[in-house]
């Protein structure tokens, strides 16, 4: 097992944290307090790789499928015709038919907008740790250099 390179103690997960710009792998007490730039757990050191690569916050959540599919049903089930739509939440028309069509995906501040008007959620939340680890791993193991 890994040991915490503070205080030498055994570590069962792993947090990565920066000390004056120095990277370090130590145990969850001495991480206390201190900058974690990553944190893994012992089962898989692959998840360090992950976490580097863990995209920036924004990015945890990433728009429903079938979004359009799902602006349109809520918007005809409140019988708002596609131009009154655009007009209540300021946006143009011609925008509102790509998105619906899912050909433009919609910025957050849309996003935002169509959520509170049409009252419905477009967008789900990933859980970064494991299912954008899970991803990454998937995606280098194309790479072929992740074996072992
Ligand atoms: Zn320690």
């Amino acid at each position: 097992m890994e040991e915490c390179e503070l205080c030498g103690g055994k570590i069962d997960s792993v947090y990565g944290i920066n000390v004056e710009g120095v990277e370090l792998r130590v145990c969850s007490s001495c991480a206390r307090g201190k900058r974690i730039v990553y944190r893994e757990d012992r089962r898989s050191a692959k998840k360090e790789a992950a976490a580097r690569q863990a995209k920036p916050r924004k990015e945890e959540f990433e728009m429903v499928d079938n979004y359009g599919l799902k602006i349109r049903k809520a918007r005809e089930s409140m019988r708002l015709p596609l131009k009154v739509l655009a007009e209540l939440i300021n946006e143009k028309e011609s925008l509102l038919v790509r998105v619906e069509n899912e050909s433009t995906l919609p910025t957050e501040a849309l996003t935002r907008k169509l959520e509170k008007t049409l009252n419905i959620k477009l967008e789900q939340q990933v859980e970064i740790d494991e299912k954008n680890a899970r991803r990454d791993r998937k995606e280098s193991a194309t790479l072929g250099e992740f074996v072992g």
